[in-house]
């Protein structure tokens, strides 16, 4: 079977196209719009989502060798992300499925960014864990079968990836500040500056206090060094994202010796980070585990993780009536 899935949840508009659970391409059109705002603008991503939708499908079915006729299916997100950029894939994907007279299947995206791990093997094997860090969500999920899953734990106020951007920004660092603050950190000393770790109970994160630790350390630098941040800039970045890590993967430890689960996977546009990917190698080291990192292109968001998702909707026959709407908040396993 032949499915065609978009994405359009946040500032990338995605289709992919899959055949018989292979993926045959994942093309993604980054919105530049936002970067002069330091933020994605919701008024402008579905704007943007409209311009690129029908540009970025026509190229899947073409690069795929694909026509509308070969689809036995169209897969699009409904959430969670944000409402008008969900209604522009979604109303798009409704009007072609119905017009093709096929069925229409509904993904969630944090279930997509997990099943991520399906696309190329080695993937993980149930029940796994997998760590999702992404810009809107950090959530610690226990993996039970392709669409069964369930949140062990999860951030109380910001996500990881938000913490990541937004002291970026604070550092002066341009828009989108997680990938760059990255690339710095390669330069500098982790150990350079200490932060505090949060020290939330069981499995739940909290990503807000560090942001606001980072305000006031720089705040009372600066007063005797106006120049603080240039002349420390990739250390800063280093032990931020040091301190990012620690705390993400102490709780990924803690559930892994909780359930006995020695399978461990990460997911999400933070697991394109290069020190938590080198913090996951490592910890499998000691703790022998068998650990997932998705390639780069399938970490950030991506319509061939929407398709993958959509796959195995398809093999349960799980299809949507047309009349769905999407949802800005959906939680994991949520099927109403
Ligand atoms: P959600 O998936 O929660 O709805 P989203 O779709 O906006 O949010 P993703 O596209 O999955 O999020 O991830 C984007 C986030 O990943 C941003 O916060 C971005 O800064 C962060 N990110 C991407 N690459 C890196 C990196 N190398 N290091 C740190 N953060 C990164
Ligand atoms: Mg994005
Ligand atoms: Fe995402």
């Amino acid at each position: 079977c032949t499915i065609l899935a978009i994405e359009s949840s946040c500032d990338e508009t995605s289709a992919a196209v899959i055949s018989d659970g292979k993926i045959l391409n994942n093309i993604v059109a980054t919105q530049s719009v936002h970067e002069k705002y330091g933020g994605v603008v919701p008024e402008l991503a579905s704007r943007a989502h409209q311009q690129h939708l029908i540009p970025v499908v026509t190229e899947a079915l073409s690069s795929a060798g694909r026509s509308k006729k070969d689809l036995n299916a169209v897969a699009f997100t409904r959430g969670p992300g944000l409402m008008g950029a969900l209604l522009v894939g979604g109303s798009f994907a409704k009007a072609f499925a119905y017009a093709l007279n096929v069925p229409l299947i509904d993904v969630n995206h944090m279930e997509a960014h997990v099943l991520a791990h399906f696309i190329e093997s080695p993937s993980p094997v149930f029940p796994f864990l997998c760590l999702t860090v992404s810009g809107g969500h950090t959530q610690l999920v226990l993996v039970k079968s392709h669409l069964n899953m369930e949140i062990l734990g999860e951030t109380l106020d910001d996500a990881v990836g938000e913490a990541f951007d937004k002291i970026a920004k604070i550092l002066g660092l341009p828009y989108p500040g997680g990938p760059q603050l990255d690339r710095l950190a390669e330069k500098g000393d982790p150990g350079a500056f200490t932060f505090p770790l949060s020290d939330m109970k069981g499995l739940a994160f909290s990503f807000s206090g560090i942001k606001t630790a980072v305000l006031y350390f720089l705040k009372e630098n600066l007063r005797k060094e106006p120049d603080f941040i240039r002349n420390h800039l990739e250390d800063l970045c280093a032990s931020v994202q040091h301190t990012l890590i620690k705390m993400l993967m102490q709780k990924l430890v803690k559930a892994s010796q909780e359930l006995g689960i020695r399978e461990v996977a990460i997911a999400g546009g933070v697991s394109a980070n290069s020190g938590l990917r080198r913090a996951l190698k490592e910890a499998a080291l000691e703790n022998n585990w068998q650990v997932y990192l998705p390639k780069l292109e399938y970490c950030t968001d991506n319509a061939a993780m929407v398709a993958m998702a959509a796959h195995y909707k398809y093999l349960e026959g799980r299809f949507c009536a047309l009349d769905i709407s999407p949802l800005a908040k959906m939680k994991i396993g949520y099927h109403g």
